[in-house]
């Protein structure tokens, strides 16, 4: 588990704020459970920047860099380039 996974609990001291507060975080558990799961299992990164949203990335993305040959753009002199085949990243 990554720690930007973990959420960050505050103790809030509002009762009706402390309860608003547990819904959303039963609503999102709930809305996101399936949608975290498969995208656990599939080896993506899950963060949670804030209740209701999710930021997925998929860790394969770790493996490409930069293309040297074009500098990213995808082609050189007006070609596509033949190192990326114009995609502009090539694998570490
Ligand atoms: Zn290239």
């Amino acid at each position: 588990m990554y720690l930007s996974n973990r959420a960050v609990i505050r103790t809030e001291r509002n009762p009706v704020r402390r309860t608003m507060d547990t819904l959303l975080g039963v609503l999102d558990a709930w809305a996101f459970a399936g949608l975290d799961a498969r995208a656990r299992a599939q080896g993506w990164q899950v963060r949670r920047p804030v209740p209701l949203v999710r930021v997925y990335r998929n860790a394969a993305f770790d493996h490409y860099v930069c293309c040297a040959a074009c500098a990213g753009e995808g082609e050189s002199r007006s070609r596509v380039c033949g190192d990326c085949l114009g995609s502009g990243r090539t694998r570490r």
